[in-house]
């Protein structure tokens, strides 16, 4: 992972026809190129407004994004969606093809490759995502997770810096959320893939490079998920949870027990536990 920014974000605000207040107010934030960044926050804090924003969906009223060195402008809306393309939250909604290569080979048409090139390109892409025996298919006969990973093919078939998934798992059962997740790690470590998630997951947000936490339109903090996850109390108070083993140790500590670090996972929680009191 280099520290170069993939997408500078500087200063923007955003508000809709009709609405009192600011959907993103003075939002500065900067996406480095490789990482996997978790975006989390309340509903209506602002999360698919950004995303929409970086998928040259809606323009900022003021301020600037910057996506590899491309202002987002009307002239660049098309090359800024090439470059980070987005999954939705509902499976069913996005799809456009009557079959699933119509479907990922969509894009590739909008952007007048060629015919060839766009097969091949099809077919590698549904590769990568694990679906290129379905290729025939119509897409509302498959599973949740089979939908997502056909779409995560329409984006990584015009070979995107980064790719944005606004709640892209939370519509799915647990094996369909665990396939996704996993495909897009895979795609993220084979291809250096930036990973933007936003995301109500408190186990996938715990394993991202690096957390946002969005309120009422604004950056509210910005950090490592220990760092974010360390905040407890504060992120209840902004309507948001916190994963169980902190809970549980701080659950642990009340009873004085001696529990020094903020634990993410069960098995960090548990190796701590066993080798601090336990194994004596
Ligand atoms: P989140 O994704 O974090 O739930 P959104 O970006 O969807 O938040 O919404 C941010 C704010 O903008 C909310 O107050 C929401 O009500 C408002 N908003 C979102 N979409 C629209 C819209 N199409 N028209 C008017 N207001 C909207
Ligand atoms: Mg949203």
């Amino acid at each position: 992972m280099t520290a170069t920014p993939v997408i500078s974000i500087n200063d923007i605000s955003y508000k809709y026809d009709g609405q009192k207040s600011y959907a993103l107010e003075n939002v500065s934030l900067s996406v480095r190129s490789g990482e996997w960044l978790a975006i989390v926050g309340h509903n209506g804090s602002g999360k698919s407004t950004l995303a929409k924003i970086l998928n040259g969906l809606q323009f900022p009223e003021s301020g600037s994004v910057v996506v590899e060195g491309l202002e987002l402008t009307i002239d660049t809306i098309w090359d800024i969606r090439r470059l980070v393309g987005m999954v939705f939250q509902s499976p069913d909604n996005q799809f456009v093809g009557a079959t699933v290569q119509d479907d990922v080979a969509f894009g590739l048409e909008n952007n007048g490759v060629p015919y060839q090139l766009m097969k091949t390109r099809v077919l590698d892409a549904l590769d990568r995502v694990q679906m290129a025996e379905f290729l025939n298919q119509e897409p509302h006969h498959l599973s949740g997770g089979q939908k997502q990973r056909v779409a995560i093919a329409g984006v990584i078939a015009l070979r995107p810096k980064v790719i944005i998934l606004d709640e892209a798992t939370s519509m799915l059962d647990p094996l369909g959320r665990d396939e996704v997740l996993k495909t897009v790690r895979h795609l993220k470590d084979e291809q250096g893939l930036t990973v933007i998630s936003i995301t109500h997951d408190l186990e996938e947000a715990a394993k991202a490079d690096r957390m946002i936490v969005m309120n009422q339109g604004k950056v509210y903090k910005e950090g490592t998920p220990h760092e974010i996850f360390k905040l407890e109390e504060e992120l209840i108070g902004l309507g948001l949870d916190i994963p169980f083993p902190i809970k549980m140790a701080n659950e642990l500590s009340k009873k004085g027990l001696h529990m020094p670090e903020s634990y993410l996972t069960d098995e960090e929680l548990v190796n701590e536990l066993w080798t601090l009191h336990f194994n004596k």
